[in-house]
């Protein structure tokens, strides 16, 4: 089995997310792709993310129907800061067999090395690299490994989301209608 598992903010999750996910099970033939909301991401210390629910209920809401994905929300239940290689310990205990993919933004590639645990991470997982415009394609620092997608690159990120939001400007072209209405209900980002 080829299992993918895709770990973010999601804060919120846009159209860029989906179709890195779109892109990553058809060039890789993935049987399950897996969205791993962090609860503190370790490379955003400073930042308040929105409430775990309302985070998780837009992610429900944006892959509603999509049988291949779900929403697995260990991180959150954890809570702390997300570190990935506890999150692929725990996949590689429950699934010994399958071949992991994480993947990844063009613009973490480089910073992996710093990465907790990162030899051990190395030899576990698989990266998928996901291009993003304005980001550099470089190469995997020693010794991680892995493979670009092709895309579709997607110059949409969810800071401009939440600065588009702020400004009271419209975003559901770039989240979806139902993400936009949980912005809206829940009164997020304003
Ligand atoms: P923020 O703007 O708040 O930093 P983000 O849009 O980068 O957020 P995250 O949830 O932090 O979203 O991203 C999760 C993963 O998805 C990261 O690996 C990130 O590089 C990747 N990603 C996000 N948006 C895109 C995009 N448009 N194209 C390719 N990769 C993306």
């Amino acid at each position: 089995m080829k299992l993918g598992l895709f770990g973010g903010s999601f804060d919120p999750v846009h159209l860029g997310h989906l179709l890195v996910a779109q892109a990553a099970c058809e060039e890789f033939g993935l049987d399950r792709l897996c969205f791993i909301p962090a609860a503190q991401s370790p490379f955003k210390p400073g930042s308040n993310p929105a409430p775990t629910k309302a985070r998780l209920q837009m992610l429900r809401l944006a892959l509603a129907g999509q049988p291949h994905y779900e929403v697995d929300p260990q991180e959150i239940t954890r809570g702390g800061v997300s570190y990935t290689i506890d999150t692929v310990r725990d996949y590689r205990r429950r699934f010994p067999s399958a071949r992991l993919f994480w993947l990844i933004g063009a613009d973490h590639v480089a910073k992996l090395p710093q990465w907790r645990d990162a030899e051990n991470l190395a030899s576990s997982v698989e990266f998928l690299v996901i291009p993003r415009p304005g980001e550099p394609s470089v190469p995997f620092p020693a010794p991680f490994q892995g493979q670009m997608l092709k895309g579709f690159p997607l110059g949409v990120s969810s800071s401009q989301i939440r600065a588009r939001v702020k400004a009271r400007l419209p975003v559901e072209l770039l989240t979806g209608p139902a993400v936009a209405e949980a912005i809206r209900a829940n009164n997020l980002y304003l």
